[in-house]
C-alpha cells in the first residue's frame, strides 16, 4: 500500500499555500510545511526574476540600481500580478520537488477578497503551475490550525495580524459569519517607528531596522522596560549617529496602528449576534499571525474588550497548518472551502 501510494504520489500531489503579505508558507500533503520564506522577489532591470524568498529579502533596501527587491503582496491582496505569479510559480516548483504532475493547490485568501480579486488569484495560481485551485478564507484556516471547533454551532473570533493587513473574523458552523479587514498590520507598526525616529531624533533608519526595533523592544502594553541602541543617519547632515530609545517611547510611537487594530476588533464585536456573543464570554478571542507575537498585545486587547485572549500556538504558521489539515482531510472539511467560479 505504502509503495503504491508513493508511486501514485509521483503523479499527483496536493499542496496548501499561505500567500501572506510578509511570508509565504507551503504545506505538502502528508509531508508538512516545506517552505517558509518572505514574500519578496528581486527583479533585474529587464524584470527577470533574480531571486525569491529569503535570498531576495536580503536584497531589500540594499540593492544596486540594476536590481529591485519588492513585496508584491504588500497591502493584502495582490498588488503586482505578474510578480506574484512568478513568486507563486517559484514556490510551487520548489515545493513540488521531483513530482511529475502539476499539483492541486489550496490557496488561503483574505476574507475581504472581492470576486475580481478571487479570479485574479486563481488565474495566477493556474498560470504558476497549479492543476486545480481550491480556496479557503485565511481566518478559517487559522481557526482550523488552532484546533477551534469551526464545524460546530459555537462562535469563535480569530484576530489575524499579518504584515500588511489585520483580519478579525467570527467563525461558526464551517463559515465566516462576519469579518473586518483593515490594511493595518506589522508593516504599519514598523513605519510608525521609522516616522517617530525621524521626527523626534532626525534619524533615518529604514524599514528593516524599524522592524528589528519592534521585534527587540516593541510592546503593546506597559510591560517592557528595555532600551535599545539604534544606528542611523542624521537627516540634516547625513552623518551616521547612535541614539538610545526606550520601550515606552516605541510603544507610544506605535499607538495609532495599535488603536486601529483594536477598533477593528470592536467593530466585529459590535456586529456579532447575541448567541455567538455569549460563546465569546466563555471562550474569548484568539490571536494569530506574526503580530500576535508583539509582547502585550493580548493584555491590550483584554483591557479594551474585557474578554479572555489566547495567543494561538505558533502564530506564524497557524494559517498554513490549518490549510494543511484541510487537504489532509478534504472530505471532513469540504464545507469550509469557498466556491471558485
Ligand atoms: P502575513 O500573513 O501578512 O505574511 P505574518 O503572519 O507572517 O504576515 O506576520 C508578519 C508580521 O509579523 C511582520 O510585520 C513581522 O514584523 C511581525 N512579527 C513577527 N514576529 C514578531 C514578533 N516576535 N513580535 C512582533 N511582531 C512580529
Ligand atoms: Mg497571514
Amino acid at each position: 500500500m505504502g509503495l503504491i501510494r508513493s508511486f501514485l504520489g509521483l503523479f499527483s500531489s496536493d499542496i496548501a499555500i499561505d500567500l501572506g503579505t510578509a511570508n509565504t508558507l507551503v504545506y505538502v500533503k502528508d509531508q508538512g510545511v516545506v517552505i517558509d520564506e518572505p514574500s519578496v522577489v528581486a527583479l533585474t532591470g529587464s524584470n527577470t526574476v533574480k531571486a525569491v524568498g529569503i535570498e531576495a529579502k536580503r536584497m531589500l533596501g540594499r540593492t544596486p540600481e540594476s536590481i529591485r527587491a519588492l513585496r508584491p503582496m504588500r497591502d493584502g491582496v495582490i498588488a503586482d500580478f505578474e510578480v506574484t505569479e512568478q513568486m507563486l510559480s517559484y514556490f510551487i516548483r520548489k515545493s513540488n520537488g521531483r513530482q511529475l504532475a502539476r499539483p492541486r493547490v489550496l490557496l488561503c485568501v483574505p476574507s475581504g477578497i472581492t470576486e475580481v480579486e478571487k479570479r485574479a488569484v486563481r488565474d495566477s495560481a493556474l498560470a504558476a503551475g497549479a492543476k486545480e485551485v481550491l480556496m479557503v478564507y485565511e481566518p478559517m484556516a487559522a481557526a482550523i490550525g488552532a484546533s477551534l471547533p469551526v464545524m460546530k454551532p459555537i462562535g469563535s473570533i480569530i484576530v489575524d495580524i499579518g504584515g500588511g493587513t489585520s483580519e478579525v473574523a467570527l467563525i461558526s458552523l464551517g463559515g465566516v459569519v462576519i469579518n473586518t479587514s483593515i490594511r493595518v498590520g506589522g508593516d504599519e507598526l514598523d513605519e510608525s517607528i521609522d516616522k517617530y525616529l525621524r521626527k523626534t531624533y532626525n534619524l533615518l533608519v529604514g524599514e528593516q531596522t524599524a522592524e528589528r526595533i519592534k521585534l527587540r523592544i516593541g510592546t503593546a502594553f506597559d510591560i517592557g522596560k528595555e532600551t535599545m541602541e539604534i544606528r542611523g543617519r542624521d537627516i540634516i547632515d547625513g552623518v551616521p549617529r547612535v541614539i538610545e530609545v526606550t520601550a515606552a517611547e516605541i510603544r507610544q510611537a506605535m499607538s495609532d496602528p495599535l488603536g486601529a487594530i483594536v477598533r477593528a476588533v470592536h467593530r466585529t464585536l459590535e456586529r456579532t449576534p447575541s448567541e455567538p456573543a455569549a460563546d465569546l464570554i466563555e471562550r474569548g478571542l484568539y490571536l494569530a499571525g506574526g503580530g500576535a507575537l508583539l509582547r502585550g498585545f493580548d493584555s491590550l486587547l483584554h483591557e479594551k474588550t474585557g474578554l479572555n485572549i489566547t495567543v494561538v500556538d505558533r502564530p506564524l504558521t497557524t494559517v498554513v497548518s490549518g490549510a494543511g489539515k484541510i487537504i489532509d482531510n478534504l472530505e471532513e472539511f469540504r464545507r469550509v472551502l469557498i466556491p471558485t467560479t
